[in-house]
């Protein structure tokens, strides 16, 4: 169903862990689960809103004072000087998770990051939760 409590909402509830880079009042973000790059990472508002059209003033401001923030603290964390920001809405524009959030994606040296084809693979758990603690150090 639709309307059924998304993963998003059970992270930002406590219901699931996760690898939280961020939190405030009306965000959180936490590394993706199945990055694109290592330090990939998802920056939700805790309004449970499908698509960002659907999302209030008061939410998109907040997302908007913190994603530069973020980016900033991730580029720090992961030696990136590049990245990527991508927002998916709608099952035909990419979206799986219906639950609005930004994909800050670093551009690493390697060549890591977004590509097309898309391609992204399964967590280190042990490594990110390092990483997560950098980015939360980092960000000032
Ligand atoms: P999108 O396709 O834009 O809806 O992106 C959804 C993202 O959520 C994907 O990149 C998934 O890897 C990520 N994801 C799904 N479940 C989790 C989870 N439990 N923790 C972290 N990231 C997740």
């Amino acid at each position: 169903m639709e309307d059924d409590k998304t993963i998003f909402s059970m992270i930002i509830d406590g219901e699931i862990p996760c690898h939280k880079v961020y939190e405030d009042d009306l965000v959180i973000a936490f590394l993706d689960i199945n990055p694109f790059s290592t330090g990939h990472t998802l920056v939700v508002p805790k309004e449970a809103s499908r698509t960002l059209d659907k999302l209030s003033d008061e939410s998109s401001g907040a997302l908007g004072r913190v994603l530069p923030r973020i980016s900033r603290a991730i580029l720090s964390a992961t030696g990136a000087e590049e990245f990527n920001i991508i927002q998916n809405n709608g099952p035909n524009a990419f979206q799986s998770v219906f639950h609005v959030h930004f994909h800050i994606i670093p551009k690493l040296k390697d060549g890591r990051g977004l590509t097309f084809p898309f391609r992204s693979s399964p967590i280190n758990h042990e490594e990110a939760e390092k990483l997560a603690e950098s980015i939360r150090e980092l960000l000032d």
